[in-house]
């Protein structure tokens, strides 16, 4: 079996990345989100195990030092960081497999995983990601703003990224997405 490809999304945070990848599972059988482990707080509606594993700080430095995760990074004030094993299987199974993460994470997985493919989801407008961020209405002003602070930081290291998908709509970037994996799809089994 041909295996899947892995895909980072990232991207500024409240650019919608994630309705992307909901959406490309929701639409085509053959993705997988993988599911990281964060210490943050989850925020109203969120349920463990399904956007996130809530854990502990403790928790999270045992991880670490046992080598079960694929790569971490701390975000604002909380750690971040995805299974190792499970990411691997997923990819042996042929799934695409979807990593949303931060772009310190990105570059360490690439290090590990060079065929792994970066796309970098914008906003159409900063003001748009203003917006979408405090629609939100779970953060406060101070996180807000020191998620703004990160997205401009983020901006800088775009062209280190493979594609860039400015999300206008929703189904035009989902299509966008679908149709980089099948292009990599078709040059892995010409390179054969
Ligand atoms: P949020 O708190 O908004 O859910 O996530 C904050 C940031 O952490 C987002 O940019 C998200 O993509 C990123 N993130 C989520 N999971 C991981 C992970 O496992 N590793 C890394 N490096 N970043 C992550």
């Amino acid at each position: 079996m041909d295996k899947g490809v892995l895909l980072i999304v990232s991207g500024l945070s409240g650019a919608g990345k994630g309705t992307i990848c909901k959406r490309i599972m929701e639409k085509y059988p053959d993705y997988e989100l993988s599911i990281s482990a964060t210490t943050r707080d989850p925020r109203p509606g969120e349920v463990d195990g399904r956007e996130y594993f809530f854990i502990t700080k403790e928790e999270f430095e045992d991880r670490i030092k046992n080598g079960q995760l694929l790569e971490y990074a701390k975000y604002v004030d909380n750690y971040y960081g995805t299974p190792k094993d499970w990411v691997l299987a997923q990819m042996d199974q042929g799934k695409n497999v979807i990593l949303e993460i931060e772009l310190q994470g990105a570059f360490q997985v690439r290090d590990q995983i060079p065929e792994a493919v970066l796309i970098f989801i914008m906003p159409p407008d900063m003001e748009e990601l203003e917006r979408r961020l405090r629609g939100r209405g779970s953060e406060t002003e101070e996180q807000i703003k020191k998620r703004l602070l990160r997205a401009m930081e983020e901006i800088e290291y775009v062209d280190q990224y493979d594609y860039v998908i400015v999300n206008e709509e929703v189904e035009k970037s989902v299509e966008m997405l679908h149709t980089i994996v099948l292009n990599i799809k078709e040059e892995n089994k010409t390179g054969e």
